[in-house]
């Protein structure tokens, strides 16, 4: 497998690259294309101020407007993975679902390594920052 990899953050809806023990991960989430007019992208809605909207509930299309729900929207994507595995060492490429879940207690991006099948989780920001270690994210 060779996933298919952004040539800039402006494709992608999510993208970080951190170190996790000894090992790393970079992960990313191509934006969508538009389901109805299959010509525009879908992403968050932009303010008044030409801003990006990231808290908004839902995604708009900038070509169409065609409009779905935050969850209807991250529920469709896939997350892709390339890693080097803090446990075992092996590096790969995998993909995962687009949602995050409980992962040691913080909510969390969430795959597997495919050698031994430790399950790795990408923390969100948020709670690295506030922690004191090697970690670090470089997501938005
Ligand atoms: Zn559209
Ligand atoms: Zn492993």
């Amino acid at each position: 497998m060779t996933l298919k990899k952004p040539n800039s953050m402006e494709e992608c809806v999510y993208f970080t690259n951190r170190t996790i023990g000894d090992g790393m991960v970079m992960a990313w989430v191509f934006r969508k294309e538009c389901p109805k007019c299959k010509k525009g992208v879908m992403g968050k809605p932009q303010k008044k101020n030409g801003k990006i909207d990231k808290k908004a509930e839902h995604y708009v299309c900038y070509s169409c407007g065609y409009q779905e729900s935050n969850e209807q929207f991250e529920s469709s994507l896939v997350i892709n993975v390339e890693y080097k595995c803090p446990y075992c060492g092996n590096e790969g490429e995998t993909t995962t679902e687009y949602k995050r879940k409980s992962f040691e207690g913080v909510p969390s991006y969430v795959f597997e390594c495919q050698q031994c099948h430790k399950k790795i989780g990408l923390t969100k920001k948020l709670k690295e920052s506030k922690k004191k270690g090697k970690e670090e994210a470089s997501e938005e």
